[in-house]
C-alpha cells in the first residue's frame, strides 16, 4: 500500500504539503509551504528519514515559503524548474526580510535548497527511487506552474497543485489530454463555489474604466499580487493598446524584469517584452514623489494593501474623487483590501513615535472608485468539475479535495460524491493508504 500524508492546505488555503511514502516506505514532499493564519504559519513537520526528494508545483510561498526547513540537515534533490526556482528564492528571501514569524529557517538554509534544485522539464518522467517516478505537467496557474504525476508503487497519483484551465495573457491552460488513468486525484479547491465572469468582456470593461478615469483627470492604482497578476495586468494593457503612463514598483517590478530570463516559461515572450516596455519601473524614493503627482496607473505590491510600494501611492488616491482603486487579485477576510471594498475606508496604523496612548488606527474613508476585477488564475467550479470529468480513473480511484477554505474543499468534495467519485475534503495530518 502506498501512503497519502496531509501536512497542511486542509480546509485552508496555504502551507500545501503532501507526503508519499510507498509500501517500502521511501519518501517524496510534494510542496512545502507557508501559511498565512496567524499561527499556523507551517506545515505539519516530516521525519525525513528515507527521504527521496522533494517537488515543488510553483513558486507562490504557500507551496514553496517552508521548503528551506526540508534541508537543515538532509541533502536530498529538489524538483523544480529554473523560473519557479528563482521565483521562489525571491518571495522566500521577502517572506524572511518581512516577517516576524520564526520560521525555523534562514538564508543558510534557503541556499541548501539551491544547491539542490534539479531542473525536471515537462512530461520528462524522472526516477527518485525504485517504483517511483514523477512527471511534471502544465498547470496553467503561473509562469513555470506544474501538477505532478506521481508513479508509485504501480499506482498512478495525480496532484493539481494550483490550476487554471482558461487562457490567460500569460499562460497556456492546463488540459487533462495524455494522462495515463490514475488511482488517486489531489486537487485544489480555491474557486470551486465560485463562477469567474467572461474573460473578454472583463478585460475590456476593465481598460474602458481606466482610460476613463485618466481622462478624466485621475490617478489609477492597482494593488497586484507581484506574481504573474501585475505582468497579467500589464498584457491586458498592452492587448488594448492602452498607450498612456504606466509605473510599476515594489515586488511587482522585481518579478516583471526576473520574467524576462525564462522566455520558455511565458505564452508569448516577444509580447510580454513589448508589454513591459510600455511600463516604467521605479526603484527610488526620489522618483516617487514626483511621480505620485502624475496623472498614471501605478502597479504595485502588495496586492491586499498589507504593506510594500502600494502604501507610497495609495494615501493621495484614497482622498481623490476623480480617481480609483482597481483591485486585480482576491481579498482575504480581514484583509485591508477587503475593507475598503465592503466597508469603504482604510486605517492607517498610527506612528507610535508621536502618541503613545492612542494606538488607534487613523481612519481615511475613501472618496475615490474602487472595485474588484476578477482576474483569477484557479479554475471556478465549473472549470474544475470538468477537469475531473476529464480525467480517466481506475476502480477504486480517490479523489482528496484541499487548498480551499472549509466551505469549498467539503461542498466541491460532496459535489463529487454525488457524481459517483469516491471523494473527501481531509484534515490536517490524516493518512490515506491507496
Ligand atoms: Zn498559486
Ligand atoms: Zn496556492
Amino acid at each position: 500500500m502506498t501512503k497519502i500524508t496531509f501536512l497542511g492546505s486542509c480546509r485552508e488555503i496555504g502551507r500545501a504539503g503532501i507526503l508519499i511514502t510507498s509500501n517500502n516506505g521511501r519518501k517524496c514532499i510534494l510542496d512545502y509551504g507557508i501559511g498565512f493564519q496567524k499561527d499556523a504559519r507551517l506545515p505539519l513537520p516530516v521525519n525525513i528519514k528515507n527521504l527521496k526528494g522533494v517537488a515543488l508545483t510553483h513558486a507562490h510561498v504557500d507551496h514553496s515559503g517552508a521548503l528551506p526547513k526540508l534541508y537543515k540537515e538532509k541533502q536530498v534533490p529538489f524538483y523544480t524548474n529554473p523560473i519557479s526556482l528563482r521565483i521562489s528564492e525571491i518571495l522566500i528571501k521577502d517572506s524572511l526580510n518581512i516577517s516576524k514569524y520564526n520560521f525555523q529557517f534562514g538564508y543558510r538554509e534557503l541556499e541548501k535548497l539551491r544547491n539542490n534544485a534539479w531542473f525536471l522539464e515537462e512530461g520528462i518522467r524522472q526516477k527518485i527511487d525504485e517504483n517511483f517516478y514523477i512527471t511534471f505537467i502544465n498547470a496553467g496557474h503561473i509562469p513555470g506552474s506544474v501538477s505532478i504525476l506521481i508513479e508509485v508503487d504501480g499506482k498512478n497519483i495525480l496532484y493539481s497543485g494550483d490550476i487554471n484551465t482558461q487562457n490567460t495573457n500569460l499562460c497556456f491552460p492546463t488540459s487533462t489530454e495524455n494522462l495515463p488513468p490514475i488511482d488517486c486525484l489531489i486537487i485544489e479547491s480555491t474557486y470551486a463555489l465560485k463562477t469567474h465572469p467572461n474573460r473578454e468582456m472583463l478585460e475590456k470593461n476593465f481598460v474602458d474604466k481606466i482610460s476613463n478615469v485618466i481622462s478624466n483627470g485621475g490617478k489609477i492604482l492597482i494593488p497586484a499580487f507581484a506574481v504573474a497578476r501585475s505582468q497579467e495586468v500589464l498584457l491586458i494593457l498592452h492587448k488594448y493598446n492602452y498607450n498612456d503612463q504606466i509605473y510599476v514598483d515594489g515586488l511587482s517590478r522585481k518579478i516583471c524584469t526576473s520574467y524576462l530570463n525564462y522566455p520558455e516559461a511565458l505564452k508569448d515572450y516577444k509580447i510580454y517584452k513589448k508589454a513591459l516596455k510600455k511600463a516604467k519601473f521605479i526603484s527610488r524614493q526620489i522618483d516617487r514623489g514626483s511621480i505620485k503627482k502624475e496623472n498614471a496607473v501605478f502597479i504595485a505590491s502588495s496586492g491586499m494593501l498589507k504593506g510594500g510600494a502600494v502604501m507610497e501611492y495609495l494615501k493621495t488616491i484614497l482622498r481623490d474623487p476623480l480617481s480609483a482603486i482597481y483591485f486585480v487579485g482576491y481579498q482575504v477576510e480581514d484583509s485591508p483590501g477587503r475593507t475598503l471594498l465592503d466597508k469603504g475606508y482604510f486605517d492607517y496604523k498610527r506612528d507610535h513615535g508621536s502618541v503613545v496612548e492612542d494606538l488607534s488606527p487613523i481612519r481615511v474613508v475613501a472618496k475615490c472608485d474602487y472595485e474588484y476585477f476578477d482576474f483569477s488564475s484557479h479554475a471556478d467550479g465549473t472549470q474544475l468539475l470538468e477537469y475531473v470529468n476529464g480525467l480517466k480513473f481506475r476502480d477504486g480511484s480517490q479523489v482528496f479535495c484541499i487548498h480551499g477554505d472549509e466551505k469549498s474543499t467539503t461542498r466541491f468534495s460532496s459535489s463529487l460524491v454525488k457524481k459517483g467519485y469516491n471523494s473527501v475534503a481531509p484534515e490536517i495530518g490524516e493518512e490515506y493508504m491507496i
